[in-house]
């Protein structure tokens, strides 16, 4: 290495232009960082001993109008595994949508941490489970040969950027109480749901019988860190030292929950997953108005789903847009995140039409 190209490598690399590829992509928001700025003012105590943490478990206390017990994690594979190991023993199963990010993106990480508890998978359009395919799994076997199924895994918003309403949440739950099942909900971008139905976090949440909630911070403008929500409190029974056991325990809590903080305290959270929301709505409006594409899923929360030509997927890359065709053939995800603007979608939009 030369002494310019020492100069290049200590140069912080230049960021990218906002892309659609995931709401991941996207940076800290203000409210997030300045908590983050805040929290580090000085000493604090560690391991969650903290003022901030406490805080911040009283915001989600105050966000869901209920008590409930709450904890923070790295990252939204571990907050989903751990809280459906505390549902299940390791001879049950949990059954979730085929598209289930518990399925298809965590590596096998809920059968690990619950010592093997198997995931069972129901078909279902707008890739949302059907209450009637919950009682025909549940249905098919119930002896001792078989896993027992113990919990239901949904996710709100789903995969493919639909949302389950309350009553759909409801009708649901009547399946799992009737059946015995635990209620587990994967809220990567639960923010995305609340402001898509704009409804309260109760309704779609304890109101509807979910018993844990992973509630994403990631996607919504935070640097990492989700929050584990039970609402059902004895199965938050010894949850802390699953998570110490699973490397979870952040020894400086506070830069975890403090950003939780920031984005709580004046609903910042919910401006921006609107916003976000509002940014795929533009786009799907955009995408309507061109030929050769077909929409392949409902546009209600922050990604949109589209089929396009081959030849137009290489064209929109070449012209150095990121995103991601992992559904189906042809089938192509845009994420809109916080930060996303009208005129990046604009940008896309035209390029878009350009290559269509
Ligand atoms: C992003 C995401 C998660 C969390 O993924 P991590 O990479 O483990 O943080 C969980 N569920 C869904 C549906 C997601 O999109």
């Amino acid at each position: 290495m030369n002494a310019s190209d020492r100069t290049l490598a200590a140069a912080a690399p230049p960021p990218l232009r906002r892309q659609f590829a995931s709401d991941n992509y996207s940076g800290l928001c203000p409210e997030a960082w300045t908590a983050m700025q805040e929290a580090n003012a000085g000493h604090c105590p560690s391991y969650g001993d903290d003022a901030w943490t406490q805080r911040a478990a009283d915001l989600l206390r105050e966000v869901f109008e209920t008590d409930c017990d709450v904890f923070f994690v790295f990252n939204g594979t571990a907050a989903n595994s751990l809280a459906l190991a505390s549902c299940c023993q390791s001879y049950h199963s949990i059954l979730c949508h085929e598209l289930a990010h518990v399925e298809t993106d965590e590596c096998g990480a809920p059968e690990f941490f619950s010592n093997g508890t198997k995931v069972l998978l129901l078909p279902g359009a707008e890739g949302k489970i059907a209450p009637s395919e919950i009682e025909r799994v549940v249905g098919k076997r119930s002896d001792l040969h078989f896993p027992k199924p113990r919990a239901v895994s949904v996710t709100n918003a789903t995969e493919v950027g639909t949302v389950y309403s309350p009553d759909e949440l409801k009708a649901i739950w009547s399946k799992t109480k009737s059946l015995g099942l635990r209620l587990h909900m994967d809220g990567a971008r639960f923010a995305n749901a609340v402001a898509s139905l704009g409804c309260a976090p109760k309704e779609i949440t304890w109101q509807a019988g979910v018993d844990v909630l992973c509630f994403g911070g990631t996607k919504n403008g935070m640097a990492v860190g989700e929050s584990v929500v039970f609402f059902n409190r004895e199965l938050a029974h010894e949850f802390e030292w699953r998570c110490k056991q699973a490397g979870q325990l952040a020894s400086k809590m506070r830069f975890l929950s403090a950003p939780w903080v920031g984005i709580l305290k004046d609903g910042a959270w919910l401006r921006h997953a609107a916003h976000a929301n509002a940014m795929a709505a533009r786009l799907d409006a955009a995408l309507r108005e061109l030929p050769n594409t077909r929409p392949l899923f409902t546009r209600e929360a922050n990604g949109v789903f589209v089929e396009l030509p081959a030849a137009a997927i290489g064209a929109l890359r070449a012209r150095g847009w990121l995103f991601y065709t992992f559904i189906g053939a042809g089938g192509c995800r845009f994420m809109c995140s916080w930060d996303t603007r009208p005129e990046d979608v604009d940008a896309l939009a035209s390029d878009l039409r350009a290559v269509l």
